[in-house]
């Protein structure tokens, strides 16, 4: 294997070389400059199998160089050494695999003899995983057709109380049964119908369907409160309060078994139609739900400007929150600020046991994830709720 070392220490450069000579890698080159780095994969991009980058360096930084290795097409591996606070170099490593780098690693500075052994050890990636989903939008007149063949469809995933295991909500999650590009999910469609105006006729769609099974399952002896997304758009009609009034007295529901959930970043402080509608919403008891929090798409300012009555933390912060010191400091202050507020805390992004277990430690209220399950149509989710009660209690330790 080929190695290249590039740090501007000519210490740290000689320090790693012994390193890996002793673990038996003896085709090692060094650079104390990132130029010439480039420069000699400039004349052959396999000059190495694996580059160790240090971060900090003064004339071209780690950063320039993986902007140079993506250039270039490098196609080794990258193992990033740095003395930089663990955010900064995990930051760059999720920059290099944007770039479509393969990232083998990361070791703090001064490099660890068993820390190198256990990254040079571990075996290669396989093959790179396929491109992304591809992403294909669909125009604003096939969303139209859609809408009127009746081909949008509600998934329903479980929302579940920590503390007793009981499935207290569902979330509706709008799909496209397209006839021949299958499921199709909402950021495929959703967005364009926000900008060409077609977002009434979706909401109100999505609406009176959940409105529909919540009365089903109010009918069959569970009644679940149902949470329907809802777009900023559908905000700008002054009657919408009405509207949903009117629809969940059509399905024979009480206001409180609907939640609607907002993401929204251009609401400001003086949008006051939009602070009329939420008001209103409120004083008639459906719910409110601050969506995504903790993303750009969610700011603190909503929370004091708008009455919500539920809080849904953003899954980037929960899962793997128990090994991620900021994402846990995100979480429990957004658990502790909507205690403060008498928010209900949701938990987006159960994914794992482990997820699970810590946010039900951190006393958040209701989880949601695919740990639980994952968005099901209705009748999918009875069987699955049915089982969820037989084997609850193995989550649930008393
Ligand atoms: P959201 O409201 O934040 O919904 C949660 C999303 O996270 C869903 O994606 C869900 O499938 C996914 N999810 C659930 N559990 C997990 C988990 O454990 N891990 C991960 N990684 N993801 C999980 P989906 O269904 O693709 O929806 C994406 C977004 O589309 C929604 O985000 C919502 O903003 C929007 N959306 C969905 N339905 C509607 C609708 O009827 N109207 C409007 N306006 N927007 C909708
Ligand atoms: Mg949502
Ligand atoms: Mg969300």
């Amino acid at each position: 294997m080929k190695i290249l070392v590039i740090d501007d220490e000519p210490f740290a450069l000689r320090l790693v070389t012994r390193q890996l000579q002793t673990l038996g890698f003896t085709d090692v080159t060094t650079h104390e400059h990132a130029t010439d780095a480039v420069r000699t994969l400039e004349r052959d991009a396999a000059a190495a199998d694996l580059i160790l980058l240090d971060l900090q360096m003064p004339e071209m930084d780690g950063i320039e160089f993986v902007r140079h290795l993506a250039r270039l097409g490098f196609a080794g591996g990258l193992v990033f050494v740095s003395g930089e606070d663990q955010r900064i170099v995990r930051t760059a490593s999720t920059l290099a695999r944007a770039y479509a780098l393969e990232v083998r690693g990361l070791i703090s500075k001064p490099a660890d003899p068993e820390q190198l052994r256990a990254l040079l050890e571990a075996p290669a990636p396989g093959p790179k995983a396929p491109p992304a989903r591809q992403f294909k939008l669909y125009a604003p007149r096939e969303i139209e057709g859609a809408m009127s063949r009746g081909e949008l469809v509600n998934h329903y995933q479980p929302q579940v109380e920590f503390a007793s295991g009981t499935v207290v909500g569902v979330e509706t999650l709008v799909r496209w049964n397209h006839p021949t590009d299958g499921l199709v999910l909402p950021e495929q469609f959703v967005g364009v119908a926000e900008e060409h105006g077609l977002i009434h006729r979706l909401t109100r769609l999505v609406l009176a369907e959940a409105l529909r099974q919540a009365r089903r399952w109010q009918d069959e002896g569970s009644p679940i409160v149902v949470a329907v997304n809802a777009s900023m758009e559908n905000f700008s009609a002054l009657d919408f309060p009405e509207f949903i009034e009117s629809a969940v007295r059509a399905a024979g529901v009480a206001n409180r078994q609907l939640v609607l959930e907002v993401t929204e970043s251009r609401l400001a402080g003086d949008d006051l139609m939009a602070l009329d509608i939420f008001t209103r919403l409120r004083l008639k008891h459906f719910g409110l739900s601050i969506d995504d929090f903790g993303t750009g798409h969610s700011s603190l300012a909503q929370l004091r400007n708008i009455p919500f009555d539920e809080l849904k933390i953003d899954q980037g912060f929960v899962h793997g929150a128990d090994r991620d010191p900021s994402a846990l400091a995100i979480v429990e202050a957004s658990l502790g600020m909507a205690r403060q507020l008498g928010l209900t805390t949701v938990a987006e992004g159960i994914e794992d046991y482990a997820d699970w277990r810590h946010l039900r430690r951190l006393g958040c209220e209701v989880g949601q994830g695919f740990f639980i399950a994952r968005p099901m149509p209705a009748d999918t989710f009875d069987v699955w709720h049915r089982g969820w009660r037989q084997h609850l209690h193995a989550l649930i330790p008393t």
